[in-house]
């Protein structure tokens, strides 16, 4: 595939389509067949469902599904950050017994990184795991886990020797969340979405050959993870659409994105529904306010902005050049675009912002942009830290002062007793 051209994969992924797209083909089952042909991640590996082929391809690949209104492989949710973890640091085992269920759709998995006491400083995870006989033991406690609620996996950065320094102590595992050591308590969010659960882990076990990556390699495994998450948090902000089709593959698609989504359903609000300004001054009058306008205009030329960064840093990525600064700025100015957003929106709508009932503005939605936005400024890393990152690694400038990774991490006061 080393020499393909966007002609050729044309011509070969819409001749294997003709010959074996089905809409009456199980969801399962068809998703199999996508994982032994390659086309479903072409992206990936040819020894791992995929077919070897640049990124900047895959759009082209895309674009054929779509005009035949093929079903693709199951991408949403952290189900991605799994692959492309177990893709880089996962033992043949891990590839064969996950990634096809990935794929597929089967298996749904979640983030068991952020505690109590780390999100922003996640380094400092206190969830234990000790060596019992044969098997890791878990004890602690996570937060903000989405979708653990139907999750069978999760990815857990697990502290595994309190006496090295903090980063160098932390263990990467995929554990099996439906085992009995594992609560799961839904968080309710002041959107009135309960996307989010806190994950309490009791004895819970892990054998062995589910560590990823090394003993003491954890931070180093999640930062594959974080990396992937960083870039792919506008992707996540692209809400599934079920098709409108007909056909048994349809209707099971659309009752997956009914489940898997239901987390995400408030994800287009939190990026601020840009979208949604012009219409909504045109429909209340509002585009003929001289002040409003001017605040309109300068939410779009940021939002335009934005988008053009990161087309660029997308660009690059699938020309296989390194991304540049615009990789760390995409991330802090979709929490600008969407305070922004959210600020446009109620100048427009005035109080009436606020109300949720079926009278309300556009039936509650722009209320939802208002309760949602600031999840866009904390997720995937918060503002402060896109900040700190930009200016130590981006603008060279000198680094905060750090006290707490010359010594064994159990030394390093903490405010949660572990
Ligand atoms: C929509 C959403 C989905 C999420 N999903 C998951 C998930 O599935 N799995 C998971 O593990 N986590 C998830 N998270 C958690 C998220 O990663 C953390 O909330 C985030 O990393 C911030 O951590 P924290 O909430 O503990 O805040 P803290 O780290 O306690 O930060 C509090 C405040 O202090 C500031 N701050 C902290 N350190 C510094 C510093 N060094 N310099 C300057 N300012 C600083 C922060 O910017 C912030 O304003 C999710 C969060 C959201 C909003």
């Amino acid at each position: 595939m080393s020499e393909a051209t966007e002609t050729s994969v044309r011509a070969e992924v819409r001749a294997w389509l003709e010959a074996n797209w089905s809409a009456d083909l199980g969801l399962v089952a068809w998703r199999n067949m996508l994982a032994d042909s390659g086309w479903g991640a072409p992206h990936w590996p040819s020894e791992w469902y995929g077919r070897d082929l640049p990124p900047g391809l895959v759009p082209a690949v895309d674009e054929e599904f779509q005009r035949l209104g093929a079903v693709g492989v199951a991408k949403a949710g952290i189900r991605t950050l799994a692959a492309a973890t177990i893709l880089a640091h996962g033992t043949e085992m891990h590839k064969r017994k996950f990634l096809r269920r990935i794929l597929t759709g089967e298996d749904t998995w979640c983030q068991l990184f952020s505690e109590p006491g780390s999100g922003s400083d996640l380094a400092g995870a206190t969830t234990r795991a000790e060596l019992r006989g044969n098997k890791w033991v878990v004890n602690g406690q996570k937060v903000w886990t989405t979708s653990a609620h139907h999750a069978q996996y999760g990815l857990l950065l697990a502290r595994t020797d309190w006496d090295a320094p903090k980063h160098q102590g932390l263990t990467y595992f995929i554990l099996d969340v439906e085992q009995p050591g594992v609560e799961v308590v839904p968080l309710r969010q002041m959107n009135g979405h309960a996307s989010f659960n806190q994950v309490f882990m009791t004895d819970a076990e892990v054998a062995p050959e589910f560590m990823l990556g090394a003993l003491g390699e954890g931070w180093k495994v999640a930062t594959t993870t974080l990396m992937h998450e960083r870039r792919g948090a506008d992707a996540l902000r692209a809400w599934a659409q079920g098709s409108t089709r007909e056909g048994r593959i349809y209707d099971e698609e659309r009752a997956e994105i009914a489940t898997v989504m239901e987390p995400y359903k408030w994800y287009p609000q939190r990026a601020g529904r840009v979208d949604l300004v012009l219409p909504r001054a045109e429909a209340t009058g509002g585009n003929a306010d001289p002040v409003l306008r001017q605040e309109i205009a300068k939410l779009l030329i940021l939002s335009k902005t934005a988008e053009w960064t990161a087309r660029r840093a997308r660009t690059a990525q699938e020309q296989g050049r390194p991304q540049g600064p615009e990789g760390s700025l995409g991330k802090l100015v979709s929490s600008h675009v969407a305070r922004k957003a959210a600020g446009v929106h109620t100048l427009i709508s005035g109080a009436d912002a606020m109300l949720t009932a079926e009278d309300s503005p556009l039936d509650g939605v722009i209320a939802e942009i208002l309760v949602s936005t600031p999840a866009t400024s904390i997720a995937g890393g918060t503002d402060e830290i896109q900040r700190n990152i930009i200016s130590e690694r981006v603008l060279k400038m000198p680094k905060e002062p750090r006290v707490d990774t010359d010594r064994p991490f159990r030394d390093i006061p903490r405010n949660i007793v572990g």
